[in-house]
């Protein structure tokens, strides 16, 4: 017998694990795992923010878990796989959120660690986590993992530079299709949400600037940014049973920004 629609959406019993979750929209997402009943583990670079984060927001209820996990460091994502499975069980659902943005380097002038730096964590890290944590769930024959990707790969923002940014998410999205069809088989999906410009520190400026005004708002058709919560909604549909006929996936989630 199918299991009801709605319940299809809730997570509990499972445990997911958030990239860079301290801000942002990984901190959204994992208040939103949590709402849908997982266990989370909230991973960022900076221990104490994720302690910070983790401890507000399951003052909501629900239980989240702070770790540190530098994405860059493929060794300490090797040992965080090990560790935070010994220390909590099997990671049911990986969120790789971790990542950064660099604007306004035209390409001539980019230097070889402006370059570097964004595909390290974006793309490098992405991977690392992807390997550590999909390898034990190809082994259990489950798992789900979302990346997020960007509009950014699909288009070229206008007006600020940033090739390395839409190469690094570019990147994101193929490897999700190509992770998807290898893992598919043995009962992993891969899937990835594509932001439009969401409210968050990283752009905080753009209210300030009426030219950016003007490319980022005046460009999308539904005439403003994402909000963090709604990007972590479709990342909890992509987590949950509700698209278990979905792998490979790259889910626009921009306003409408690339129709026009
Ligand atoms: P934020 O900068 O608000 O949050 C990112 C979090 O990731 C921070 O806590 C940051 O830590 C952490 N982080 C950065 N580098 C690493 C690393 N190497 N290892 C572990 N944690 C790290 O970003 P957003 O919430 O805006 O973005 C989250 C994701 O969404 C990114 O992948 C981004 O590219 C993507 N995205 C964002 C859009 C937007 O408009 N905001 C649009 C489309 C996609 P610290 O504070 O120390 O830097």
């Amino acid at each position: 017998m199918t299991q009801s629609i709605m319940n299809r959406f809730r997570l509990d019993g499972r445990t997911a694990l958030v990239t860079g979750g301290a801000r942002g929209i990984g901190e959204a997402t994992s208040a939103a795992l949590a709402e849908a009943g997982a266990r989370v583990i909230l991973t960022d670079r900076d221990l104490d923010a994720a302690t910070e984060t983790a401890t507000r927001i399951s003052a909501n209820g629900g239980t989240i878990i702070p770790a540190a996990l530098e994405v860059t460091d493929s060794a300490a994502v090797n040992a965080a796989a090990r560790d935070l499975v010994a220390a909590h069980g099997p990671v049911d659902i990986l969120v790789n959120n971790a990542g950064i943005a660099r604007s306004n380097i035209p390409a001539e002038k980019m230097s070889d660690d402006e370059w570097l730096s964004v595909l390290d964590i974006n793309l490098n890290g992405l991977f690392w986590c992807c390997r550590a944590f999909g390898a034990p769930m190809l082994e259990r024959g489950a798992g789900v993992i979302v990346n997020v990707g960007s509009m950014s790969a699909e288009i070229v923002n206008r007006p600020q530079e940033q090739a390395q940014y839409n190469a690094s998410k570019a990147g994101v999205h193929q490897l999700t299709r190509s992770l998807a069809a290898e893992w598919a088989p043995r009962g992993v999906r891969v899937n990835a949400v594509a932001p439009t410009y969401i409210e968050t520190a990283m752009n905080a400026y753009v209210y300030d600037d009426p030219e950016l005004m003007r490319h980022w708002i005046g460009g999308t058709p539904m005439g403003r940014m994402g909000r963090p919560d709604e990007v972590a909604a479709v990342i909890v549909f992509l987590a949950s049973e509700a698209s278990s006929l979905m792998t490979g996936s790259i889910v626009l989630a921009d306003g409408g920004y690339t129709c026009w």
